[in-house]
């Protein structure tokens, strides 16, 4: 029998309704009905300024302010018209969070009246505080001028909640002194980047007509859902996110009996809102399935260029969180909230592409035959050899490092996975004899009612980071709870560093006199004989595969954020960034002190929340327990029994180990060195051995404690009862 707190907190789950939800509207009513979107600048603005719009956001033209003060007029009669009374600029600091400053449309007139206002230059620029966000040292409280600035290519939307309405508008968020404070400065710089060497790539190849360059993204975002209800009695998952203690439920994810199983009905009501409300943000939700784990579910958009997907994920992740709350739920973003099953993640597809040459890393049906796709396929693999521990640095969170290298997420270790295909086409090419592609076949199930069709030339591969899966990549090693700009922002630079190599080495291949293939091919080649180390297809979960891939390929294995943070202080990658103008030194490195102090702090968090746990909640209760079997014993041996006292040395034995490792773990947390990367390792190696000893004492604990004294809703509990 649960404890009399967890047993009030069942009852309640079990009164839970699905909560009703508005009638069901067409797609055509709902679809994008609260963004600002071109359509809706199409019908409100003067032509020649709609024209000038749509050139700066499809074809990347400067923004010219004058269309601005138009624009801000014809946002604020729609916003208005919706009862929006405030409006926002959205911005991206280095928290993975979004922060949003209000100010009011209101301006009040010599009169005593008031009227709504709203000019281009508030539309273009908004001043919140640079220094209270995370800097890294670039601004400090006496310094603390900030900027954001319109991003007319994401659009502009609206955020109702029960009581209000805002318009929301994405900005870049800068410093007084230029230096970017935000993910979305990179991310657009990133993408130029890429655009630059493309073009000069496509060139090379022949074309002419070559519209930018973006880079796309699809990100398959994975999310645990729990009762609300056990939050108040689970400071653990309401402050750090994640559960610090927890026995496994003796019913797991053993039967693989969850994914893609039948959605639970209060899930599906859910699930159903958030689409709509994604629906009316203009994201495009795609896919919804059931997870592996237990209580864990996915939701996946359509890909979108990679500056608004990021925005529209963060959105997703807000969204995601807040509708829960509405169906008596919380949604867990977590990379890992329960220790023992699966973990989340978010896939982040990725490929580059334009207008006139359409996705660059299409390899068609013979991909043998198919130059541009060689070249921008082999850019990859170089940079990602050259660039692995960088792509290993932007997934390196706290959270995420207890998934990676877990049993279901991929390794620490950067490696990626062509395909049976396109491994055997670039293995050709790396012993200088390409002659052709194998090609998939055809699916038979030997039922004639079946239909038959074409397979995929090459299978599918978990246990790789970083996989092509058809016409892109997929990054599978980055966390649920992260923002995906980082990520991007790595994959974009490398490649536009790729690209700008591949482009030298091809025009001095061809200054030499070689053909355009032969010049190409032995581009090619170069790249695979010293970067084709990094392509692997077999299991990247296996033993053998993380010795081989150390010992025998070179390649790094940064198992810990402690070990691969400081990547971002390695020259190569401070040159890497500045060359391809992405970010400065000083960028760079405000980006290193930020990521390390949040991984500090999320260690040092969890770490005084254990031992808090562990000493006012576990061990009251354990030696009460203890009392009561020390009183049953005695009365037993009264009446000449002789009971067993095994349970009563187990409790003893863990109170005192209890007792011991808090103390330890209090006094290790006095005791942190000084310097960034010397605190980093220390929160590795000692903070997190030390919690995880104490979590294997509490956890035994809940093993032999009496269940109706058991403070902590447990992980049968939790993951079963909804
Ligand atoms: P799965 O990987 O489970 O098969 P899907 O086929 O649903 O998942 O695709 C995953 C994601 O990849 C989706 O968001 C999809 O839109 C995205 N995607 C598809 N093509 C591309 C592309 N060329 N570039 C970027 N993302 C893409
Ligand atoms: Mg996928």
């Amino acid at each position: 029998m649960p404890s009399p707190q967890r047993l009030a907190v069942l009852q309640t789950i079990q009164q839970r309704q699905p909560v009703s939800t508005p009638p069901i509207q067409r797609l055509d009513e709902l679809w994008a009905s609260d963004v600002f979107s071109l359509d809706k600048m199409k019908a409100a603005l003067p032509k020649d300024i709609f024209r000038s719009v749509q050139r700066t956001i499809q074809e990347g033209g400067k923004l010219d302010v004058s269309v601005a003060n138009v624009v801000a007029q014809a946002m604020k009669e729609w916003a208005t018209a919706r009862g929006a009374l405030y409006y926002a600029h959205v911005f991206y600091p280095l928290t993975n969070s979004t922060a949003e400053k209000h100010d009011g449309f209101i301006s009040p007139q010599g009169d005593g009246s008031a009227i709504t206002e709203f000019t281009g230059k508030l539309l273009v620029q908004g001043e919140p505080d640079g220094s209270s966000f995370p800097n890294g040292g670039i601004r400090s409280t006496f310094e603390a001028r900030g900027y954001t600035a319109w991003d007319i290519t994401s659009p502009a939307y609206l955020m109702e909640t029960p009581n209000g309405v805002t318009l929301c508008i994405p900005t870049v968020f800068v410093s007084w002194t230029g230096e970017a404070l935000d993910k979305k400065t990179p991310l657009l710089r990133s993408n130029a980047a890429v655009h630059r060497q493309a073009q000069r790539l496509l060139r090379l190849l022949g074309e002419t007509e070559i519209a930018p360059v973006n880079s796309s993204c699809g990100a398959e975002q994975e999310y645990f859902l729990i009762d609300s209800a056990y939050l108040p009695l689970r400071s653990d998952l309401l402050l750090a996110g994640r559960t610090l203690f927890g026995r496994p439920s003796a019913k797991g994810q053993q039967f693989d009996d969850h994914y893609f199983g039948a959605i639970p009905e209060r899930v599906q009501v859910y699930m159903q809102e958030v689409e709509r409300q994604l629906y009316r943000l203009g994201i495009p939700a795609k896919t919804r399935h059931n997870e592996v784990a237990p209580s864990q579910f996915e939701i996946a958009p359509f890909h979108e260029a990679a500056n608004v997907a990021t925005d529209h994920q963060q959105l997703t992740m807000t969204v995601l969180r807040s509708t829960a709350k509405k169906h008596g739920l919380a949604c867990l973003l977590h990379e890992k909230p329960f220790a023992g099953i699966n973990g989340s993640g978010k896939h982040v597809n990725w490929s580059i592409g334009n207008a006139t040459q359409g996705n660059l890393l299409d390899p068609g049906s013979t991909p043998h035959e198919n130059l541009q796709f060689l070249l921008f396929c082999g850019a990859v693999i170089r940079g990602v050899h050259l660039y692995g521990p960088l792509l290993r640095a932007v997934i390196a969170t706290a959270s995420n490092d207890h998934r990676l290298g877990a049993n279901e997420a991929p390794p620490a270790i950067i490696s990626v996975y062509l395909g049976s295909q396109l491994e055997d086409v670039f293995n050709q090419i790396r012993e200088g004899r390409l002659t052709g592609s194998t090609i998939g076949g055809v699916m038979n199930f030997g039922v004639d009612t079946l239909p038959e069709f074409a397979k995929d030339a090459g299978d599918r591969n978990r246990t790789s980071p970083f996989a092509f899966t058809g016409n892109r990549f997929e990054f599978r090693a980055v966390g649920s709870g992260q923002s995906v700009a980082g990520p991007l922002v790595a994959l974009n630079t490398i490649m536009a560093d790729s690209l700008g190599w591949m482009a030298d080495q091809l025009e001095s291949r061809l200054g030499s006199g070689l053909s355009l293939t032969d010049g190409a091919l032995a581009v090619l080649r170069t790249v695979m004989e010293q970067h084709g180390n990094v392509v692997f297809g077999g299991d990247g979960y296996s033993e053998e595969w993380h010795r081989m891939a150390v010992e025998e390929r070179g390649l790094e294995n940064l198992r810990t954020t402690a070990d691969a943070l400081p990547v971002l202080q390695r020259p190569a990658i401070r040159e890497l960034f500045e060359r391809t103008g992405v970010l400065t030194p000083v960028e760079l490195e405000s980006r290193f002190e930020v990521y390390a102090e949040q991984y500090i702090l999320a260690i040092e968090v969890e770490a005084r929340l254990a031992v808090q746990i562990a000493r006012t909640q576990i061990y009251p209760v354990a030696m009460r327990y203890l009392g009561e079997l020390a009183g049953s014993l005695q009365l037993q041996s009264a009446i000449g029994l002789h009971p067993s006292t095994e349970t009563q040395h187990q409790l003893a034995t863990f109170c005192g180990e209890l007792m011991d490792v808090s103390e330890a773990l209090q006094l290790a947390l006095e005791n942190a060195p000084h310097g960034t990367e010397a605190h980093l390792g220390f929160c590795a190696e000692t903070l997190v051995p030390l919690m995880l000893q104490l979590r294997e004492t509490v956890d035994g604990l809940e093993a032999v404690v009496d269940d109706n004294l058991w403070p902590l809703p447990s992980y049968q509990e939790m993951l079963f009862v909804r």
